[in-house]
């Protein structure tokens, strides 16, 4: 049978393989499978693609195989929880790179190229490019090796205007006279390597799961423009799929964020300073009283963010769940959409804790009955609980959908110091008349607290 035939059946097993992944991927009982299918989608896509083109033959297929896997393997091993953002931010800039050069190919290999395919390929070099330095400061910013505040200075828009006017004549000239020696191939480059830059400086603090989000839809989309330009389906289909799922995740989050995806990239967030100044008192409570008031709780909602994932406490904080549930306490996991560092955050480490899925709400489902909550437990969460994003119109994170714990009955919250979030945002939640501030490394407060239970 023609080998381009068996190929064409293989990418449409792939596309199918990567639309039932990724459905699976939709809830955390099934993400594994989905994360199974769609690999397995990816290694028939690569094998076929490779070997149907007669790129290279079945020896470097193997290789290639074997070094990737070691790669993508130990990177999942040894990356921490806390720092896979930080991968997935490197892993959208391989995936836009690997579409920029695709493309700059595409222009050696080809004699005479149609406008379809030209565009096609400059696409994918533009947007592969934006993506790939976008990427790393990304990655910088969330790994701290770069400030993570907005960076902004005067006339930036101006400027971005004019490096964007610059960008698209460079476009144009290419497109009529396609050829790698051509000076309008490497103002194309150059350019778009430092829009992807200028784009990503002035997004800091808080918005950085929004751009993340927003990069892998990039990926996505410049993965596909590759596709056109070597006329190669499952490319085609991959990268249409990254690209409208990063699209969708772009959309939710903002949601959740109340923001537009306008105001996002071009309002400089993370510089903006603080609300309203926060004045009260705060409330430490010690390990003993805690106990006393959960003993009594007849229910109880565990709010996790960032310090659970720093602090590991998840298995902890299922073993409290337990002791106060076979002492008759309605015990529910609250999760924010956006708590923590990457979204899911919470529900992946949780579910390694097997809290069962039953028991873990969403914001929308939690905050209508948390005045039915005896006692909210905070663990390392901040700017997901923070009042301020409801009632002060001055404050940067205003609008943003919270978890109302300050309206339950009683709030702990468990955290080392006064520190503010991500975010860099004061949080009155603190200053709270029913807050108690249990001070300390999450996981051992509710170690302290399980050993007064027994
Ligand atoms: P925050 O970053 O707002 O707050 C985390 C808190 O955890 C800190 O105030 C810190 O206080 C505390 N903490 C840190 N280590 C420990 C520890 N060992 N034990 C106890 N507490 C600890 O987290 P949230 O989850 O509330 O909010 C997430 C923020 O991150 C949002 O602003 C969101 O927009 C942003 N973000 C989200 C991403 C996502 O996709 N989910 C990705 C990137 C950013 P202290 O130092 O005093 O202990």
């Amino acid at each position: 049978m023609d080998i381009q035939l068996i190929a064409n059946f293989a990418y449409i097993l792939s596309a199918i393989l990567f639309v039932f992944g990724l459905k699976l991927l939709g809830s955390p009982a099934t993400a594994r499978k989905g994360n199974l299918l769609s690999s397995l989608g990816m290694l028939i896509a690569v094998v076929a693609g490779l070997s149907a083109e007669g790129i290279v033959d079945y020896k470097f297929i193997a290789i290639g195989l074997i070094v990737g896997a070691i790669i993508g393997g130990s990177a999942a091993r040894l990356i921490e929880m806390t720092s896979m953002p930080e991968l997935v931010a490197l892993f959208n800039g391989s995936g836009g790179a690997a579409s920029l050069l695709v493309g700059w190919a595409t222009l050696y290999g080809t004699s005479s190229i149609s406008t379809f395919t030209a565009v096609s390929l400059i696409l994918a070099i533009l947007i592969g490019g934006v993506t790939f330095t976008g990427s790393l400061i990304a990655y910088g910013k969330l790994s701290e090796k770069m400030t993570s505040a907005a960076i902004v200075f005067p006339a930036q828009r101006i400027f971005n205007s004019l490096l964007l006017m610059a960008l698209i004549g460079s476009c144009v000239m290419l497109a009529i006279s396609p050829s790698p020696d051509s000076i309008w191939f490497w103002a194309v480059l150059g350019l778009s390597l430092t829009l992807g830059i200028m784009a990503v400086i002035p997004i800091g603090g808080a918005d950085m799961p929004v751009v993340i989000s927003l990069l892998n839809s990039y990926s996505g989309i410049a993965a596909c423009a590759a596709g056109f330009a070597i006329n190669n389906n499952i490319l085609i289909v991959a990268g249409s799929l990254v690209g409208a799922s990063g699209m969708i995740l772009t959309n939710i989050m903002c949601k959740a964020m109340n923001r537009s995806l306008a105001n996002v990239l071009f309002s400089g967030f993370g510089a903006v300073k603080q609300g309203k100044a926060i004045e009260g008192e705060v409330n430490p409570i010690s390990v003993e009283d805690a106990y006393y008031i959960l003993e009594a709780a007849s229910n109880v909602c565990f709010v996790p963010g960032y310090g659970m994932a720093v602090a590991q406490a998840q298995h902890v904080v299922k073993e409290l769940g337990e002791i106060l549930e076979r002492n008759g306490t309605e015990v529910s996991y609250a999760i924010h959409p956006v708590a923590g560092r990457m979204p899911g955050h919470m529900n992946v480490l949780l579910a390694e804790a097997d809290v069962p899925y039953e028991q873990l709400l969403e914001m929308d489902e939690i905050n209508p009955r948390i005045e039915n909550v005896d006692v909210a437990i905070v663990i390392g969460a901040n700017d997901v609980v923070n009042p301020s994003a409801r009632e002060d119109e001055s404050s940067p994170i205003y609008g943003m959908p919270i978890i109302n714990v300050d309206q339950a009955q009683t709030v702990f919250v468990l955290k080392r110091s006064m520190a503010s979030g991500f975010s860099g945002v004061d949080n009155p939640l603190f200053f709270g008349e029913n807050t108690r501030m249990l001070f300390g490394d999450a996981k051992e407060s509710i170690s302290a607290v399980i050993s007064e239970f027994s």
